[in-house]
């Protein structure tokens, strides 16, 4: 099976501002990373993703807040909360990052191929009518409802592995029975929801809330346990991975303990199980991650993965 690295020029034009977390540094050491493992370079394909359409957007927000969005970044930008900023090159850039998702999805289905999304903004803090959390759109959410909606998949699982708690994307799939989300998170900590109690109104939901500065062990067997229960009697037919890698250990917005070893442990761990759910359909889109060298060297070890070297 190929191995696409999907990414989008535009998702660089998303301009935080000076010092912010976010930035475009983040997205640029992946191809740096990659260029290190020349044979891994060459084996991928690379992909330049599609924008996303108001329509695919509103698959999981309202237009009022995507309509928003739009003009604040088309009149030169804006502050939507204390950390979510929209710059003039937001719009663009948020579309792509959806467009990217919504073409790893379907990549996936048409049997072509494993994707790894290098986009940005994140999305899973992204609520239905606002942005927050360095979020605007809900990514990966908007990836699974494109799945169940429009490609006749019956079932979704995401697994967000992110150190904070994906609140946007339970928000946008909890009230659908057929999408399982799987997030484990740092707690107590940003932002504030996630308890293991919220299974949503549906039970569909499974929190994985951790204390920081565990032996990294102790994260990946809590993601693995809560990944079997999820799937007790629920055979997914596309696995999503929010990857997120402010879980690893020195990352400034977490005190999680994974290193790169441990996320390619789990990124195969999980291909093994797509493997038998559904002939190995699976695809992982970078949330946070705040050390530019590490999210490089994660996601590198990631699509590793996906290629199974
Ligand atoms: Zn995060």
């Amino acid at each position: 099976m190929k191995v696409a690295y999907i990414s989008h020029a535009d998702c660089g034009r998303h301009d935080t501002g000076w010092r912010h977390p976010e930035h475009v540094g983040r997205l640029r050491a992946i191809p740096r990373a990659l260029r290190e493992d020349v044979e891994l370079y060459h084996a991928l394909e690379h992909v330049e993703g599609r924008h996303a359409t108001i329509e695919d957007i509103a698959l999981g927000h309202d237009r009022a807040y995507v309509d928003r969005v739009r003009r604040l970044s088309e009149s030169g930008g804006g502050a939507l909360d204390a950390d979510t900023i929209v710059s003039e090159g937001s719009w663009d850039a948020a579309r792509a990052a959806v467009g990217c998702v919504l073409d790893a999805v379907d990549r996936a289905i048409d049997g072509e191929a494993r994707s790894f999304c290098a986009v940005r903004p994140p999305g899973h803090h992204a609520l239905p009518d606002r942005g927050m959390g360095f979020c605007l759109f809900g990514n990966v959410a908007l990836g699974a409802h494109h799945a169940r909606q429009r490609r006749g998949v019956d079932r979704v699982l995401i697994v967000d592995w992110d150190v904070h708690h994906g609140n946007g994307t339970q928000a946008m799939v909890e009230h659908d029975p057929s999408i399982r989300f799987v997030s484990m998170h740092q707690s107590p900590w940003y932002p504030g929801t996630g308890a293991a109690t919220d299974r949503g109104p549906l039970g569909s939901i499974w929190n994985v809330p951790m204390p920081g500065g565990l032996p990294a062990t102790r994260y990946v067997e809590a993601l693995q346990g809560a990944v079997e229960d999820a799937t007790r009697g629920f055979t997914p037919g596309l696995v999503m991975v929010s990857a997120g890698f402010d879980c690893l250990a020195g990352d400034p917005l977490g005190e999680f303990t994974l290193e790169v070893e441990h996320i390619a442990a789990l990124a195969t761990w999980l291909l093994d199980k797509a493997e038998g759910w559904c002939g190995g359909r699976m695809l992982a889109s970078l949330e946070g991650g705040y050390a530019p060298d590490r999210v490089g060297a994660a996601s590198v070890a990631v699509m590793r993965a996906m290629l199974g070297r």
